[in-house]
Protein backbone atom coordinates (compact mmCIF):
# COMPACT_ATOMS: atom_id res chain seq x y z
CA UNK A 1 0.00 0.00 0.00
CA UNK A 2 2.55 2.45 1.08
CA UNK A 3 4.51 1.43 -2.29
CA UNK A 4 2.22 2.47 -3.94
CA UNK A 5 2.05 5.43 -2.61
CA UNK A 6 5.30 6.05 -2.88
CA UNK A 7 4.70 5.76 -6.59
CA UNK A 8 2.20 7.67 -7.00
CA UNK A 9 4.06 10.81 -5.23
CA UNK A 10 6.59 10.25 -7.17
CA UNK A 11 4.63 10.72 -10.34
CA UNK A 12 3.05 13.54 -9.65
CA UNK A 13 5.96 14.77 -8.76
CA UNK A 14 7.52 14.35 -11.98
CA UNK A 15 4.51 15.56 -13.44
CA UNK A 16 4.42 18.74 -11.04
CA UNK A 17 8.33 19.00 -12.79
CA UNK A 18 7.41 18.73 -16.31
CA UNK A 19 4.91 21.39 -15.78
CA UNK A 20 7.37 23.94 -13.82
CA UNK A 21 9.68 23.21 -16.59
CA UNK A 22 7.55 23.63 -19.55
CA UNK A 23 6.04 26.76 -18.06
CA UNK A 24 9.25 27.96 -17.35
CA UNK A 25 10.69 27.38 -21.07
CA UNK A 26 9.50 30.35 -22.85
CA UNK A 27 8.04 29.51 -26.13
CA UNK A 28 9.86 32.46 -27.80
CA UNK A 29 12.85 31.17 -27.51
CA UNK A 30 12.06 28.08 -29.43
CA UNK A 31 9.61 30.02 -32.16
CA UNK A 32 11.99 32.79 -33.90
CA UNK A 33 14.61 30.00 -34.25
CA UNK A 34 12.19 27.95 -36.80
CA UNK A 35 10.37 29.44 -39.21
CA UNK A 36 13.63 31.39 -40.43
CA UNK A 37 15.92 28.22 -41.02
CA UNK A 38 12.97 26.59 -42.97
CA UNK A 39 12.10 29.65 -44.83
CA UNK A 40 16.15 29.76 -45.55
CA UNK A 41 15.86 25.89 -47.12
CA UNK A 42 13.38 26.21 -49.46
CA UNK A 43 14.55 29.38 -50.87
CA UNK A 44 17.84 28.20 -51.29
CA UNK A 45 16.37 25.15 -52.50
CA UNK A 46 13.99 27.14 -55.16
CA UNK A 47 16.82 29.65 -56.44
CA UNK A 48 19.44 26.77 -56.97
CA UNK A 49 17.93 23.29 -57.31
CA UNK A 50 21.17 21.58 -58.31
CA UNK A 51 24.10 23.45 -56.52
CA UNK A 52 24.05 22.46 -53.03
CA UNK A 53 23.59 18.87 -53.62
CA UNK A 54 24.90 18.15 -49.71
CA UNK A 55 21.18 20.29 -48.65
CA UNK A 56 19.25 17.93 -51.10
CA UNK A 57 17.28 14.98 -50.48
CA UNK A 58 19.18 13.24 -53.49
CA UNK A 59 16.79 10.04 -53.54
CA UNK A 60 16.68 9.23 -57.38
CA UNK A 61 13.99 7.65 -59.23
CA UNK A 62 14.01 4.43 -61.41
CA UNK A 63 15.58 6.46 -64.71
CA UNK A 64 18.19 7.99 -62.44
CA UNK A 65 17.18 11.17 -62.28
CA UNK A 66 18.01 12.78 -58.73
CA UNK A 67 15.49 14.29 -56.10
CA UNK A 68 15.76 18.27 -56.05
CA UNK A 69 13.99 18.84 -53.18
CA UNK A 70 15.85 20.03 -49.39
CA UNK A 71 17.19 17.51 -47.34
CA UNK A 72 14.77 15.34 -45.57
CA UNK A 73 11.99 17.17 -47.00
CA UNK A 74 7.98 17.05 -45.71
CA UNK A 75 6.95 16.31 -48.86
CA UNK A 76 5.54 12.50 -49.68
CA UNK A 77 6.55 12.87 -53.18
CA UNK A 78 10.10 13.60 -54.34
CA UNK A 79 10.88 15.69 -57.30
CA UNK A 80 12.91 15.62 -60.26
CA UNK A 81 13.26 18.31 -61.90
ZN1 LIG B 1 13.17 13.51 -52.14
Amino acid sequence: MSKMDNLRAMREAKYAEAQKRSAAAPARLKAPVAPPATKKVEERAAEVPAADADDLCGHRNMSGRTCTREKGHAAKSHRYS
